[in-house]
């Protein structure tokens, strides 16, 4: 273990969000002891009350922006840490909250509030990278804890994270599982989805639905006719396209093929 003194510090932070991908930090259990004895845990109120002040060798963000507040926390936040790591699907793309994004956001709080005149919330729910620079973005709803482990051991070696850009479909193939949708006709966002989780869904004989976002260059339209063979009508696919990931644009192009009215 390093000297206190001379380790780096680490920050988690919390914004619009379940508190999943935090958690994944926590379940890393021995390998998080490995971690705190490289790194000063100086800011993760998830897990201790006790706060260190910055400024910060590495901030860990979780959650989207959803409130003016956030969107001065956040940028406060980057002024004080030297590298920022945004982490799952509501800081890289705004979450399932963002379908707020396409829709009418009063309608929606007059549907789930009986106050809504007391809720103060933006009409969009933003990724962290829409309003300061991030210096890497780690996929998934929530996280992997492999590949969250790679990125601080990573970022703590001063290299570029090893973290995959292919599709689920190469996961499939490298883990021996037979395909869920030509063995056995399931709907799988595999296709275009990246990498990361291990291709868990498919190995339990279920469809990919998506939860780590588009993979780099994404087609989804090559895969919606694919869809369709499998009797997957256009409202059941644009239902598939809208969830943790709605307002990646590669997923809106494809859940939305005809400009929505009112839509963003
Ligand atoms: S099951 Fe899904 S992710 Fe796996 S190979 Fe088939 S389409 Fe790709
Ligand atoms: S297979 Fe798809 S939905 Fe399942 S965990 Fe992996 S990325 Fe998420």
């Amino acid at each position: 273990m390093q000297p206190r003194s001379r380790r780096p510090k680490l920050a988690v932070w919390k914004f619009a969000s379940c508190d999943g991908c935090q958690l994944t930090l926590l379940d890393c259990e021995d390998e998080l002891l490995a971690v705190a004895g490289q790194v000063e845990i100086a800011h993760f109120l998830e897990a201790t009350k006790a706060v260190v002040a910055g400024p910060y060798d590495v901030s860990l963000v979780e959650g989207s922006i959803t409130t003016a507040d956030d969107a001065a926390r956040i940028r406060a936040i980057r002024r004080q840490s030297r590298r920022l790591i945004a982490i799952g699907a509501c800081a890289n793309w705004g979450g399932i909250q963002a379908l707020r994004n396409m829709a009418d956001v009063d309608a929606y709080m007059a549907q789930v509030y009986a106050h809504p005149e007391y809720i103060d919330t933006l009409e969009t729910s933003t990724a962290i990278a829409d309003h300061v620079p991030v210096d890497f973005e780690l996929r998934g709803c929530p996280i992997d804890k492999h590949q969250l482990l790679e990125v601080i051991g990573a970022l703590l070696a001063g290299r570029r994270p090893a973290i995959p850009h292919h599709s689920v479909c190469v996961e499939c193939k490298r883990r021996g599982t037979p395909c869920v949708m030509v063995a056995h006709g399931i709907p799988c966002l595999g296709p275009v989805t990246q990498a990361g989780c291990g291709a868990i869904c498919p190995a339990y004989g279920r469809g990919c639905y998506g939860c780590f976002g588009p993979m780099e260059a994404a087609h989804p339209a090559a895969l919606t006719g694919e869809l369709a063979a499998l009797g997957v009508d256009a409202p059941a696919q644009h239902r598939l396209f809208q969830t943790f990931n709605a307002a990646a644009p590669a997923f809106q192009a494809a859940a939305y093929p005809e400009p929505a009215e009112g839509r963003r």
